[in-house]
């Protein structure tokens, strides 16, 4: 009589129900091929109940027929090698989870495919050759000369994930690396363990620690993952592209962002909002079989799918770009997206996940500027990246080291001849000795959080200047400000310091806006020139006639002076539509009381024609370049004779 210990297999049921429970309880979203765990778990606790069936039915087998005990025991062998079958295949799912290539997966599923029906080939051969195990004349349970294939089963599966492990290392993932390299140890020491003491019974034992070591890897999945989409987040995005790259693959990228994504949030309601952004992942997910999405920020998601040639990247591209055009349901109404998109190719390039997150980021800012917003990052793209890098690496160095300069460019007065103006303008030298234009590098510090540094610089500047010279000698100076400086909300208290300091007429720096600045939050705006006015500072309006013109704007603003930008003035002398143009804005802002300050005048043609048309100031290479403080201060002297001190 066979004398088999079961608590083994009791406590191994035990263990697979709390699993299962935790399991379904938590509903792992993030727990990689949910599904077929779940298929795990299920044929492990039935074959676990089969196997201690089966024992009790061997102790009754005289009280049984013998087919009933025959099939009972035939389908145990075949449930325990199903289960290890079905745990191969999904660690072989997991293994290739990163890769593209799909030739090497299918070989081995194909292997396991056939290894299983040899096996129930085999089981069915058993009944009548007992080759497995058979019952004898006194219905005893017998063991046959391969009771032991299913264990050898086991090996070869083991084998061959063991293979795939090191052949693709570098495309595996972290949590599935130290799977494999828990794994077959233990499920090597406990066979021997089983196969030394057979009346021991420790299949079901083999099972759970197979179970428990995925389970406990895969916890750590869900820190990885975007709970609003339960698609990837910034994290696993980094890692997927480590994964791809490391295994040297082709994949393609596509990033979206959308913008404003706030005034839909307010306009809808942040359930409905956060239901759009599920929407927009659920949709990507559906754009290629093999396509990941990922949420790397509040508002921005990408695509990653394998790269196969320029016809189906430029194909799927333009599926992304067409949808985005297209409204989104929002439940009684529809939404168009305000969205950039960046898409980016690797194919042999020697980069890593940080590289072409940056990459990325970058085209995606190109992107934001351009009319089609959409940027596919390449060699020039690449180049206008190190380009900008290099800038903003001398703006820091720049303002470490102090090297910023201020220049002044005199500004003529009409009616006296002479210079009793001036703009500063800040000036940076390149690694090379160049200067850098402040139309380049002005956007870039406000990016980078140096703007705050560089108005310092000039404000300051100015203000020592200012203090140094005498109103009769120089009246004004005035200091261009980007929004983000006007806005800041340190200006005024830094402006007032400046006065105290340096004990100037606040009268004498006027700041300089654009209509850019008009066109964002008026109100506030007013607020700030109101508050800077009653200290005494003075408004000019820069640039006017750019295209951001909004006249009711500038109209309800109190600028004292009124810059008309170059691109007006350098048409002037013509006798064109501009001179018509630009006529009768001057009317129109002497009307208001405000003075006109005609910029960028090179010629003596238009310096003459706009002195006698009543421009008030005259700003122009014709009379002056911008040059150092040193040099300014020389030019005062030698052209503002008769008033110097
Ligand atoms: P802007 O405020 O319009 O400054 C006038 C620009 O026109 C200066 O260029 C000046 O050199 C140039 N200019 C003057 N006269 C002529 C002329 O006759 N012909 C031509 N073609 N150009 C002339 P710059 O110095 O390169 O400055 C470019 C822009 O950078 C400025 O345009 C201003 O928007 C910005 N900027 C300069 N300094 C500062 C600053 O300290 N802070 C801020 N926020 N922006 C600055
Ligand atoms: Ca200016
Ligand atoms: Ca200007």
């Amino acid at each position: 009589m066979n004398k088999w210990f079961l608590s083994a297999e009791l406590f191994s049921l035990i263990i697979i129900f709390i699993l299962m429970l935790n399991f379904y309880e938590r509903r792992w979203k993030g727990f990689p091929q949910r599904k077929l765990y779940q298929l795990c778990l299920l044929t492990s606790a039935g074959s676990i109940l089969l196997n201690i069936l089966c024992v009790y039915m061997i102790h009754l087998a005289w009280d049984l027929p013998l087919w009933v005990n025959l099939l009972c025991n035939s389908a145990y062998f075949l449930l325990i090698v199903t289960v290890s079958t079905i745990i191969a295949y999904y660690l072989m799912r997991l293994l290739y989870e990163h890769i593209y290539q799909q030739r090497q997966q299918r070989i081995f599923t194909g292997i396991l495919l056939f290894l299983y029906l040899l096996f129930f080939a085999l089981i069915l051969y058993n009944l009548r050759s007992g080759v497995i195990f058979y019952f004898d004349e006194d219905r005893i349970y017998r063991r046959g000369p391969l009771i032991n294939l299913g264990y050898g089963i086991m090996g070869v599966q083991l084998l061959m994930l063991i293979y795939v492990n090191v052949r693709n290392r570098k495309s595996i993932s972290p949590a599935m690396r130290r799977v494999m390299r828990i794994l077959p140890p233990i499920i090597l020491l406990l066979t021997a363990y089983q196969l030394v003491y057979p009346d021991v019974l420790f299949n079901g034992g083999i099972i759970v620690a197979a179970n428990i070591i995925l389970l406990v890897n895969f916890q750590s999945r869900r820190v990885e993952q975007d709970t609003l989409t339960s698609s990837g987040n910034r994290k696993s995005f980094h890692q997927e592209l480590s994964l791809r790259l490391g295994g040297r693959q082709h994949f393609q990228v596509i990033v979206i962002a959308i913008h404003q994504f706030a005034s839909i949030n307010h306009r809808y309601g942040h359930e409905k909002g956060d239901h759009l952004l599920y929407e927009i992942a659920m949709w990507l997910e559906t754009l290629h079989p093999s396509g990941t999405s990922f949420r790397v920020g509040n508002v921005e998601f990408t695509l990653l799918v394998p790269y196969t040639g320029m016809v189906s990247s430029g194909k799927l591209l333009e599926t992304v770009y067409q949808r985005f055009s297209k409204p989104w349901d929002m439940g009684d109404s529809s939404v168009i997206l305000d969205t950039s998109f960046a898409e980016l190719i690797c194919t042999d390039q020697d980069w890593n996940a940080t590289d072409i997150m940056e990459f990325l980021n970058f085209s995606l800012s190109l992107a934001k500027e351009r009319k089609d917003r959409i940027v596919r990052f390449d060699e020039s793209v690449y180049r206008t990246m190190e380009q900008r890098n290099q800038i903003i690496h001398q703006m820091q160095q720049s303002v470490r080291e102090n090297l910023f300069q201020v220049w002044y460019q005199p500004i003529y007065h009409c009616a006296s001849g002479k210079f009793l103006m001036a703009e500063a303008l800040v000036r940076m030298q390149g690694a090379d000795g160049t200067l850098v234009s402040p139309a380049i590098f002005i956007p870039l510090a406000e990016q980078h959080g140096l703007i705050a540094e560089i108005s310092s610089i000039v404000l300051q500047n100015v203000s020592r200047l200012l203090a140094a010279t005498a109103p009769e000698q120089l009246n004004v100076v005035s200091v261009n400000l980007s929004m983000q400086q006007f806005m800041s909300p340190s200006l005024i208290a830094e402006l007032q310091a400046l006065v105290e300091q340096y004990h100037f007429a606040p009268e004498r720096m006027k700041l300089e806006l654009t209509e850019r600045v008009l066109s964002e939050d008026l109100p506030r705006m007013h607020r700030i020139m109101d508050e800077l006015q009653q200290i005494g500072f003075g408004f000019s309006l820069d640039d006017f006639g750019t295209g951001y013109s909004n006249l009711s704007a500038v109209l309800d603003c109190s600028f004292s002076s009124i810059k008309m930008d170059k691109s007006l003035i350098q048409e002037y002398s013509d006798n064109n539509r501009f001179t018509f143009l630009v006529n009768a804005m001057m009317d129109l802002f002497h009307q208001m009381g405000c003075q006109v300050v005609a910029e960028g005048v090179e010629t003596e043609a238009q310096a003459q024609a706009l002195t006698s048309r009543g421009a008030d100031w005259i700003q122009g290479f014709y009379y002056a370049r911008p040059m150092p403080e040193t040099e300014f201060l020389q030019f005062l002297r030698e052209h503002n004779e008769g008033t110097m001190n």
